[in-house]
């Protein structure tokens, strides 16, 4: 895979100054900002392509490496290294001390709630919540409105997340001056490097108290339940996973919340099997009615469905009730209910239904006959499941 060309990929020319520099990944970044652009692929893989372009062309270093071979003087092409490798979202978020520093960040608006915070302070994020929901089978093919009771990290009410007894127990950190963020030069194969770290004495939120709050012990969190409406989209499936931004743990200090996760876990239906989007019924079948023929009430999704069974019908066969199935998730396409005719051998007979079988038994319909029409079970399978 070939990468692009830093500059292009940030959209400036070679001799492009710093703060053009500066100033065209500040843009990208916002635009394509993950919590802008939640479940956007697509806007992450950007965010991240701009982030590692800004790296390499804001470091003297690695910029004139970059000018002078490309990719490969960076660690590009071999995919190795701290600028060609990638950068995860981690050193993203900790480079954006320097890129919003100084005056108001406009995160605010992504990450607000409407506190005000000062430029360039880190973001605390709660940690994800994972629950199990159990789906029965009609449920999955109409989707479901679930209410949850979760047990979990919800914000401090008395201290409003803050952790502090009272407003005057703030005070403004004095490791990091109220910025979240310290500075460090670490020295790497590549030449001295910058990072911005997370303060270690404010945990990024650059205040410092001098009183906690009681009921939370200076967290801003407490344990607590909410109760939670997921709407789950019909057609989901055993093993998957659905996932809600914000609705995990508080995060402490006012950060933003953690992701809910939700599992699903399928319940078995008693009388029909989920085959991917179909759904697959065992019809048993008395002799009299598959030879004469009738008109029989099978079980669906939502509710019965009577069906014909024409006279002669055969052990095996299938029968099928189109879009009676599960909804293709996301679509409009759906599955069909299968129905595989077994006939029912009777077990037990009385003097009089012997009697009468015996004397079947010498007729000529009777004796199997298979022609050439009949299809096999392996005919039949790959012809509903191909
Ligand atoms: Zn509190
Ligand atoms: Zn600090």
């Amino acid at each position: 895979m070939s990468k692009r060309d830093y500059y292009d990929i940030l959209g400036v020319a070679k001799g492009a100054s710093a703060e053009e520099i500066k100033k065209a990944y500040r843009k990208l970044a916002i635009k394509y900002h993950p919590d802008k652009n939640p479940d956007d692929k697509s806007a992450e893989e950007k965010f991240k392509e701009a982030a590692e372009a800004y790296e390499v062309l804001s470091t003297p270093e690695k910029k004139q490496r970059y000018d002078q071979f490309g990719h490969a003087g960076v660690g590009g092409a071999a995919g190795g290294g701290y600028g060609g490798g990638g950068m995860n979202m981690e050193d993203i978020f900790s480079q954006f001390g320097d890129i919003f520093g100084g005056g108001g960040s406009p995160f605010d608006s992504f990450f607000g709630g409407g506190q005000s915070r000062s430029g360039g302070r880190r973001v605390v994020k709660g940690s994800n919540l994972r629950i199990k929901v159990k789906l029965t089978l009609e449920e999955i093919a109409n989707g479901a409105e679930k209410k949850i009771k979760v047990n979990k990290q919800i914000t401090c009410k008395t201290c409003d997340g803050t952790g502090a007894k009272d407003k005057s127990s703030v005070s403004t950190c004095s490791t990091c001056g109220g910025s979240g963020a310290v500075r460090r030069v670490t020295n790497t194969i590549l030449g001295q490097m910058q990072t911005t770290a997370t303060c270690p004495t404010c945990h990024g939120s650059g205040q410092q108290i001098t009183a906690k709050c009681n009921a939370c012990h200076g967290e801003g969190t407490v344990r607590g339940e909410e109760t939670i409406t997921i709407n789950i989209p019909a057609g989901v499936s055993d093993g998957m996973q659905l996932s809600m931004a914000g609705k995990g743990n508080a995060a402490p200090n006012g950060g933003i919340a953690g992701d809910l996760i939700i599992l699903i876990e399928e319940l078995p239906h008693h009388t029909l099997k989920r085959e991917g989007n179909n759904i697959v019924y065992d019809l048993h079948l008395s002799i009299v009615d598959a030879a004469l023929g009738a008109s029989i009430e099978v079980p669906t999704i939502d509710g019965k469905a009577k069906i014909k069974i024409d006279p002669g019908t055969q052990s095996g066969k299938l029968l099928r009730l189109k879009g009676k199935g599960i909804p293709e998730i996301n679509s409009y396409h759906k599955g069909d209910q299968i129905i595989h005719v077994n006939i029912w051998t009777p077990k037990v007979l009385n003097a009089d239904e012997r009697a009468i079988l015996e004397k079947l038994r010498e007729s000529p319909n009777f004796k199997p006959q298979p022609g050439k029409n009949e299809k096999s079970f392996f005919d039949k399978m790959k012809e509903y499941f191909e």
